[in-house]
């Protein structure tokens, strides 16, 4: 600094991730529209799906979000210490010895054992905290976490008898196994499993506070399950979780790009990367570039995945390796286009009238588009 160094130009090695904040605003707004009435409890686990989960919550709660979910107790405090004074719902529940921690950064835990609501109430008592707004937990089909139906009354007494007042129930809510699914019919069924615990809450005079059920895809898929709040996270990063679910403007809030480090030019016969994947049929340019399965860019994706290049796409050639992948510039040489070392190399996201997207590279490694965010490793600095 201040020695007239220009920092825009990045030193160093160029693969970066940028993340578009006024994207991430736009989803939010654009996912609202969507929710109608229903609050919007903006979903920043993993790290806001690799997005940085500070500057994205921030900016999620500047559009309006009425709170955010975490996975984790530890991802709640990195909250907390960036000063994110919003509500915070602890999706995945809090293990044994973090309850004080949760009581003292005002965390909402979500519940569903008996045994989460004595450790909690027990936590409260201890330090003289303030009370713990929680969120009960029901299974209705996803066979994961939640309590079942069938033990809701139990429970009930249970926290009624046990916790008194310093478990407040700040919601109540379930979560959709198939709500992706193209002709699913399950959520349908979960959704009526869910209006009949609530029915029971009603019968025993308890104030559920804000019910909330649908992920991305049940925003689309089950409007009749908005109730008083929505839990989109995928959409919120401009991906669609299927191919036939729309979401009105929304856009992608991530990128991913990289330089060309190196020209190769090679004759037929030649043996591309670990394995030699690839044996060259003609002579053919080869383009290296610095990005590797150690920075999310998946392995299994050789063969099948595409950069762009001057505008281009371009297929990979060889197998990715854990820093370097190669590509085939062979096209573009032929059509005259020259590309030097340095020139931009788009992994995902646009360049030119080209774009790469999450989707497609779940497509070519064989996984959903929520593992390619997430998988963006901490080594690639984001923007
Ligand atoms: C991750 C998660 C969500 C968000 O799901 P998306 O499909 O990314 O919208 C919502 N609710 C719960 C309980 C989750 O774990």
């Amino acid at each position: 600094m201040g020695e007239g160094r220009d920092l825009s130009v990045s030193v160093g090695r160029p693969t970066q991730a940028s993340v578009d904040l006024e994207a991430l605003r736009a989803n939010l707004e654009a996912v609202q529209r969507l929710a109608g009435f229903a609050r919007v409890l903006a979903v920043v686990k993993a790290d806001a799906y690799g997005h940085g989960a500070v500057s994205a919550s921030r900016t999620f709660v500047a559009a309006g979000a009425w709170g955010l979910a975490v996975s984790l107790v530890e991802e709640g405090l990195e909250l907390r210490a960036a000063g994110i004074d919003a509500p915070i719902v602890v999706l995945g529940g809090v293990y044994p010895g973090l309850e004080e921690l949760v009581v003292q950064h005002r965390l909402s835990p979500v519940v569903w054992e008996v045994e989460h609501i004595r450790r909690l109430a027990a936590a409260v008592k201890r330090t003289a905290g303030p009370p713990v707004p929680v969120h009960l937990k029901i299974d209705t089909g996803m066979s994961r976490l939640g309590l079942l139906p069938t033990e809701l009354s139990a429970w009930l007494d249970v926290l009624s008898a046990e916790a008194g007042e310093s478990l407040p129930l700040e919601g109540v809510m379930t979560h959709f196994a198939c709500a992706d699914v193209e002709g699913d019919t399950f959520t349908a069924e979960q959704v009526a499993r869910f209006e009949a615990c609530l029915s029971l809450l009603r019968e025993r005079s308890v104030e559920p506070g804000l019910r909330h059920a649908c992920n991305s895809a049940g925003i689309v898929t089950a409007p009749r399950a908005h109730l008083d709040m929505v839990r989109p996270g995928l959409a919120l990063y401009g991906v669609s979780p299927a191919a036939h679910l729309q979401f009105p403007g929304i856009r992608p809030s991530m990128t991913m790009e990289s330089r060309i480090a190196g020209i190769r030019r090679l004759e037929a016969g030649a043996g591309v990367s670990y394995g030699h994947r690839t044996v060259l049929e003609a002579p053919a340019v080869l383009g290296i570039v610095p990005v590797g399965y150690e920075d999310g860019y998946m392995r299994s994706m050789s063969g099948s995945a595409q950069v762009i290049v001057a505008g281009r796409r371009c297929r990979v050639m060889g197998n990715v390796t854990m820093d370097t992948t190669m590509v085939d510039l062979t096209d573009l040489y032929r059509e005259g286009t020259e590309v030097n070392v340095g020139a931009p190399v788009t992994l995902l996201g646009c360049q030119g009238s080209e774009r790469v997207t999450a989707a497609e590279w779940a497509e070519w490694a064989g996984v959903i588009p929520w593992e390619v965010l997430c998988g963006i490793s901490k080594r690639v600095p984001r923007r």
